[in-house]
């Protein structure tokens, strides 16, 4: 398994502090049908990737995940993530323990984006994904309190250099990607 050098108290610190806040101010599950859990479970390559070390303070016995350890060359990963990475899946979504949400279900629908100069933002997640979500289409002016709580979260990831290769690849893609639009 790769290993990052994000410490697991520093996993339960980011878990804690994105505890407190929301996207918005209301369950958006409500509007979509909880596009971002039911959906994508539709499709079965799709699933939630951990981050390096994000394992530590999850129960692999613990009844409402499955789990998959997968091998980093199958993905565009950065090169400095060698070795297998854990793909986890819940089993009755959109229901989950929601203080052991993984960070990627926390950041949704945002993104961390690194600028050329290495600043960090928060953008929405423009991925590809095979559901639409109403806050990414329309650009939904989502709780400061939840950008600034995400923003703080990714400043402390990324402190960890695979994160940080992570987040820098994804960010050249992005900006390759609107280039050429
Ligand atoms: S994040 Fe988007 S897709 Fe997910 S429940 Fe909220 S509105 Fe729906
Ligand atoms: S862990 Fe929870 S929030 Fe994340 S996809 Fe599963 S049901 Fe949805």
């Amino acid at each position: 398994m790769i290993k990052g050098v994000t410490r697991r108290r520093t996993y339960k610190a980011i878990y804690r502090l994105l505890d407190r806040v929301s996207p918005v101010p209301f369950d958006c599950g409500t509007i979509c049908g909880a596009a971002c859990c039911n959906a994508a479970y539709a499709d079965e390559d799709m699933g939630i990737m951990l981050l390096p070390g994000e394992e530590k303070i999850h129960d692999r016995h613990a009844d409402w995940l499955t789990w998959e350890s997968l091998s980093t060359d199958e993905y565009e990963l950065p090169g400095s993530w060698k070795g297998k990475i854990y793909f986890v899946k819940c089993k009755t979504p959109p229901h989950c323990p929601r203080h052991m949400r993984p960070i990627q279900c926390r950041s949704f629908p945002l993104l961390p984006h690194l600028d050329e100069d290495g600043t960090l933002q928060m953008v929405f997640n423009d991925y590809d994904l095979p559901y639409a979500c109403p806050m990414i289409e329309e650009e939904t002016e989502l709780d400061e309190r939840f950008v600034r709580a995400t923003y703080t979260a990714w400043k402390h990831l990324i402190r960890d250099p695979l994160i940080y290769d992570m987040v820098w690849g994804d960010s050249r893609a992005r900006d390759m990607e609107s280039d050429e639009e």
